[in-house]
C-alpha cells in the first residue's frame, strides 16, 4: 500500500516554479540564461511597504494576527475596494492569505463537494485545475476558438451542468495578457447571477492594462448587494506593486462565506504575518506612482516584445492589453510546447513556459517583466533556434555559437 495519498500522487508541481529554480540553478553554473518564465517585477519593494514592515518589526511586537487578517490592512482593502471597485464593503466581507494562491484555495476549499464542477477559461494560470483537483472537485476546461485568446459565453453556457458551482474568471489574464471585453464580463455576471453560480474573479492584474483601456470590475455589471451577489473577488499586491515575496492576498465575498473562510484558514495558517501584512499596507496606503511607474514600464516592455516578435518567420502573437505576458502562436515550427520549450533552453539558455501548462499547446509563454535587453537577447536567441531566415551566428554572452542543426 502507498504511502502517499493517491489525491495528493496526483497533484503536478507547480511548473512556473520548477523552471524557475531550474533557470537559478543554471545561472549558478556561471551559465548566461535569460529567464523569460518567472512571473514578477523586478522592482524593489515600495519605500512605504518596507518602513511599514520595519516599523512593525522593529516595536518587537510581532504576534497573530486575527486568522482573517489585521484590522488596520482590512481598512486599507475596503478602501483600496472603494477606489476600484466603487462597493462599500465591511471588514466581514474580507479574509487576508497568503497571497492570493491561498485566497483561491480558502475559496474553492470553501464551496466545494466532491465531484462539484469548477469552469476554468483556457489559456487557464496553471494552478487552477489543480487546486480544483486538491478539492475534490472536477475541473471542466472551456477552449476559445482557435487563433484567439478570448473566451465565448455560448462555449461557457455549453459546458455548465447541474454541478457548476463556480466559473474562474482572469482578466487580465495571465498567460494570455488578454483583457476581457466589458460585455462578455457583464454577460457572465449575469448568467451567475441568474444560474446561483459563483463567479471568482481573479483581478490580481488589474491595474496593469495597456492603451489607456479602463479596466472595470465585475461589481459594475450586478445590482446585487456585497450579501446578494455570487461575484467574488480576489486581488493581492504581490503583482501592482511588484510585492510577489510577501505573499499577501485577500478574498471579498458575503459574510457567511468569509466567516467559512476565516474558519478554515484559522486550522491551517492561524494567520498570516503580521509583518508581511503591516507591509501590504504600507504598499496600499503609500505613495501609488509605485503602481502607474510599473504599469508604464510593462507598457513599453509589451510593445517591444510585440515588436520583435511581429519579424519572427511563422509565429503568431496576439497583442497583450495587459499582464506581462505574451502567449505566441509557435505551431509553425512544433505543436510539442514541452519539446519546444526544451530546445530553446537547451540550445539558446532562454527559459520560456510551455503552452501545455496552460491549456493549449503549441505555444510558449513569455514574461516581460524584465529589461528590454533581456527581452530583446532572448528573441534574438529563440529566432536563431527555430528561424532559418535567421543570421546562422550568434554570440552567447563572449561565446560565439553557430547553428549547424538545419
Ligand atoms: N492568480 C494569477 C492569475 C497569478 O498569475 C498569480 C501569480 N502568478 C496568482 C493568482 C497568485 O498571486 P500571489 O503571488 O498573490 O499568490
Amino acid at each position: 500500500m502507498s504511502q502517499i495519498s493517491q489525491l495528493a500522487r496526483s497533484i503536478a508541481a507547480s511548473p512556473t516554479f520548477a523552471l524557475n529554480e531550474e533557470a537559478r540553478l543554471m545561472r549558478e553554473r556561471g551559465e548566461a540564461v535569460i529567464n523569460l518564465s518567472i512571473g514578477e517585477p523586478k522592482n524593489k519593494a515600495p519605500i512605504a511597504a518596507i518602513l511599514s514592515s520595519a516599523a512593525k518589526l522593529s516595536s518587537g511586537e510581532v504576534k497573530y494576527t486575527p486568522p482573517d487578517g489585521l484590522p488596520s490592512l482590512k481598512k486599507a482593502i475596503i478602501r483600496y475596494t472603494e477606489e476600484n471597485y466603487d462597493r462599500l464593503v465591511a471588514p466581514e466581507n474580507i479574509v487576508i492569505s497568503a497571497g492570493a494562491k491561498q485566497s483561491l484555495y480558502n475559496i474553492l476549499f470553501s464551496i466545494i463537494d466532491p465531484q462539484d464542477e469548477v469552469i476554468i477559461l483556457a489559456p487557464y494560470w496553471v494552478s487552477y485545475p489543480e487546486m480544483v483537483r486538491m478539492c475534490y472537485g472536477a475541473p471542466v476546461i472551456v477552449r476559445p476558438e482557435d487563433g484567439t485568446f478570448h473566451p465565448r459565453m455560448e462555449d461557457i453556457v455549453r459546458s455548465v451542468s447541474s454541478s457548476t458551482k463556480a466559473i474562474i474568471v482572469n482578466s487580465p489574464n495571465n498567460p494570455s495578457g488578454e483583457v476581457f471585453r466589458d460585455d462578455f464580463i457583464a454577460s457572465i455576471v449575469d448568467f451567475c447571477e441568474r444560474k446561483k453560480i459563483y463567479l471568482i474573479m481573479d483581478d490580481i492584474y488589474h491595474k496593469l492594462v495597456f492603451d489607456r483601456r479602463k479596466w472595470k470590475p465585475a461589481y459594475s455589471f450586478t445590482t446585487q448587494d456585497i450579501e446578494s451577489t455570487h461575484i467574488i473577488v480576489v486581488n493581492g499586491v504581490a503583482k501592482s506593486y511588484g510585492m510577489t515575496g510577501f505573499r499577501i492576498g485577500w478574498s471579498v465575498a458575503n459574510r457567511r462565506l468569509t466567516e467559512v473562510m476565516a474558519n478554515v484558514q484559522s486550522q491551517i495558517t492561524s494567520c498570516t504575518s503580521v509583518v508581511l501584512q503591516s507591509a501590504a499596507e504600507g504598499a496600499l496606503t503609500g505613495l501609488q506612482s509605485v503602481v502607474e511607474s510599473l504599469r508604464m514600464m510593462f507598457e513599453n516592455n509589451r510593445d517591444v516584445i510585440t515588436q520583435e516578435l511581429s519579424t519572427f518567420n511563422g509565429v503568431k502573437t496576439i497583442r497583450p492589453g495587459g499582464t506581462f505576458y505574451i502567449l505566441p502562436d509557435f505551431r509553425a515550427y512544433s505543436s510539442d510546447s514541452v519539446a519546444l520549450a526544451k530546445l530553446i533552453l537547451k540550445k539558446a539558455m532562454v527559459v520560456t513556459v510551455p503552452g501545455k501548462e496552460f491549456g493549449l499547446e503549441g505555444h510558449l509563454r513569455l514574461s516581460f517583466a524584465g529589461t528590454i535587453k533581456d527581452i530583446t537577447m532572448a528573441i534574438e536567441r529563440m529566432k536563431w533556434v527555430l528561424d532559418p531566415t535567421s543570421p546562422n551566428e550568434i554570440y552567447i554572452s563572449d561565446r560565439k555559437c553557430v547553428r549547424d542543426w538545419m
